[in-house]
């Protein structure tokens, strides 16, 4: 471990581990195999680099994640660590080459997508090598309950046959107590070490509103705390995607559409540009961020609804990996309840997976819709407890006020009853409200009992009480896929009085409340000049190498910096995130800048 801890501080730079990265470590080097769970940003990939790089041979690191095998190596490079990567994104000679090293033993670690790992060509190859360790990084993807499924990886098992007294590690940010034991299963981790660590990321924001005018809700949300962030924001479909990036850009940010229908060229091209400029916002459906490491995104934004909490809490957990605050921010509508609802019925899949779709779907309607902490839930949900609400979510914040609905929704779902629940939302707001409408007439609707009997709201405040009977299982939407509504068991009680129901009244977000600070905040008001230098001189470097800022220093190492104006390499060395390769690099040319920026002593 002493071997360890020096690795830490003179290749890392840092002076502690952090939440079990001793533990892990320590069970790795003792041949032990691991199960962890950590948050994002938790910092799991120094559980498996370190051991590689203290036992002896090479450290195998099986990704999902070709596209950022790349940025992964040349991080390790920056920090004099000899890493490469295998995949087929590289032509036969690069291949070559990087094999020749590993047969050579001059490899610390190898990445390499599963489905290569287990050709029979790349398994003969670890077998005449010395292999310090597997790590399997994202390894809820072997899970066919979760939502990153990918058949490859149930394959992995195979890696303890071969090599059984190669210590593996199993790595993932996403598990609920199901996962984690399909993880254990599939990968024949029964005699594991196992950690699990809060999930909580107390730096993020957790805000959910119902959005009427998502878009103009996004708008003053990226106006008042994001003007000039980098960030991502989520769309169900690849239309939507595309019309938001072009409606930012209009508005004068700088956006860009990132979804499956784009070329692969477009968008490894807008991946890397998201990485490695500052502020540039990338417009997505799911199909972007799984892996995505850049520390300061500061805001994650859903313009609609995720199928399922895994989906949303790992979609969110891309913000803030560096630890500054930062937004999970989501608006949400009538129309995302009925369309998820519909797609998951239309499905091909068995029956089984959309029974289990469809309880993630109300869990995470259920967390949209609640009255109490957001935080406490969002763990609750993974299996731990918060004791306390937690100070930092939307309700937390601004508590919602509720109404007695019990009415409403008595008139809403006999309406549907009386029109024989064929009919659409729209529809069914149209006979309450009491329209003149030519297809109501032609039905009869004009002369039933629910005729006009809801004018005491509008149609938008109907299609707010429609959503939370659809959302809390009033409502059921016809799986036929036309979204005629049917009323559900459990409106019985509600229809014959034996019921109260509380709605959530919309509400409005207070301005002032809970601005993100910028990455600037805690410095003395004359040192944001010193700030900007550096970044500067940060940004021309990382241009040099091709690498994005960040892998050159976080924001809280140029903070650090500043606050302490080293003037030795002695000084340097104290600063989080400068290992002794990174001194060497940058220190010089880092002290000259702030030199410049300092009084003479
Ligand atoms: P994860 O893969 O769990 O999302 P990473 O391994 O990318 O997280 O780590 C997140 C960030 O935290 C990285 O920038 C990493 O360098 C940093 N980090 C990891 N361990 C430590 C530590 N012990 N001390 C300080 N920073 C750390
Ligand atoms: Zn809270």
């Amino acid at each position: 471990m002493k071997h360890a801890y020096d690795i830490l501080r003179n290749t890392f730079g840092y002076n502690e581990f952090r939440h079990h990265q001793a533990d892990v470590i320590a069970a790795l080097l003792a041949g032990r195999d691991v199960l962890t769970l950590m948050p994002t940003g938790g910092g799991k990939s120094l559980c498996y680099q370190i051991p590689a790089l203290v036992r002896p041979g090479t450290g195998i690191v099986v990704s999902p994640l070709i596209a950022l095998m790349q940025d992964q190596v040349d991080a390790l490079c920056l920090l004099g660590i000899r890493a490469a990567f295998l995949n087929s994104s590289q032509d036969r000679a690069q291949q070559q080459q990087t094999e020749t090293a590993l047969l050579r033993g001059e490899l610390d670690m190898l990445y390499v997508a599963p489905e290569r790992l287990l050709t029979e060509r790349m398994l003969g190859l670890l077998e005449r090598v010395t292999v310090a360790l597997f790590a399997i990084d994202e390894a809820h993807c072997v899970s066919q309950w979760g939502h990153d499924f990918r058949r490859e990886y149930q394959q992995l098992y195979a890696l303890h046959e071969r090599f059984p007294t190669t210590p593996r590690i199993a790595l993932t940010a996403t598990a609920d107590q199901r996962t984690r034991a399909e993880i254990i299963e599939q990968l024949k981790l029964h005699r594991a070490a196992v950690f699990i660590n809060s999930f909580d990321r107390p730096n993020i924001r957790y805000t959910i509103s119902d959005g009427q005018q998502s878009r103009e809700q996004l708008w003053r949300f990226l106006q008042e705390e994001h003007p000039l962030d980098a960030g991502i924001v989520y769309c169900l479909s690849r239309k939507k995607v595309e019309e938001t990036a072009l409606w930012l850009q209009g508005k004068g940010r700088r956006a860009l559409p990132y979804h499956a229908g784009l070329a692969d060229a477009t968008r490894r091209a807008h991946q890397q540009q998201f990485l490695r400029e500052d502020g540039l916002i990338i417009v997505a459906t799911i199909a972007f961020g799984m892996g995505i490491d850049k520390p300061n995104v500061r805001f994650v934004a859903h313009l609609s609804l995720p199928k399922s909490i895994e989906a949303y809490y790992q979609e969110t957990g891309r913000a803030g990996r560096d630890g500054d605050p930062a937004n999970a921010w989501m608006a949400y509508g009538l129309q995302d309840v009925i369309t998820l609802r519909q797609f998951m019925h239309q499905s091909e899949a068995e029956t089984h997976f959309k029974q289990i779709a469809h309880h993630k779907l109300e869990a995470m309607l259920g967390l949209c819709e609640m009255i109490g902490c957001r935080r406490q839930a969002l763990l609750g949900y993974f299996g731990e407890v918060l004791a306390t609400p937690c100070g930092n979510c939307d309700v937390c914040l601004q508590p919602p006020q509720t109404w007695d609905g019990t009415e409403a929704a008595q008139k809403a779902l006999s309406c549907v009853y009386r029109t024989g629940q064929r009919f659409g939302v729209n529809y069914i707001i149209d006979v309450l409200l009491g329209k003149n409408d030519e297809r109501l007439e032609r039905n009869g609707h004009h002369r039933i009992s629910t005729y006009g009997i809801g004018g005491e709201f509008d149609a938008s405040e109907w299609r707010a009480i429609f959503r939370q009977l659809i959302a809390r299982g009033f409502l059921d939407v016809d799986i036929e896929g036309y979204g005629a509504l049917k009323i559900a068991e459990q409106s019985r009680a509600l229809l014959r009085g034996e019921l109260r129901l509380d709605l959530r009244k919309a509400i409005k977000i207070d301005k002032k409340k809970g601005r993100t600070p910028d990455p600037g905040a805690s410095l003395r008001p004359g040192d944001n000049a010193l700030f900007d230098a550096l970044r500067v001189l940060r940004a021309q470097l990382a241009k040099e190498q091709g690498v994005p800022p960040y892998v050159i220093f976080h924001d809280a190492t140029l903070r650090e910096m500043i606050n302490l104006r080293p003037r030795s390499a002695e000084q340097m060395r104290g600063i989080s995130g400068i290992g002794a390769t990174k001194l060497e690099r940058y220190g010089e040319r880092f002290m000259a800048e702030i030199a410049k920026h300092s009084p003479a002593a």
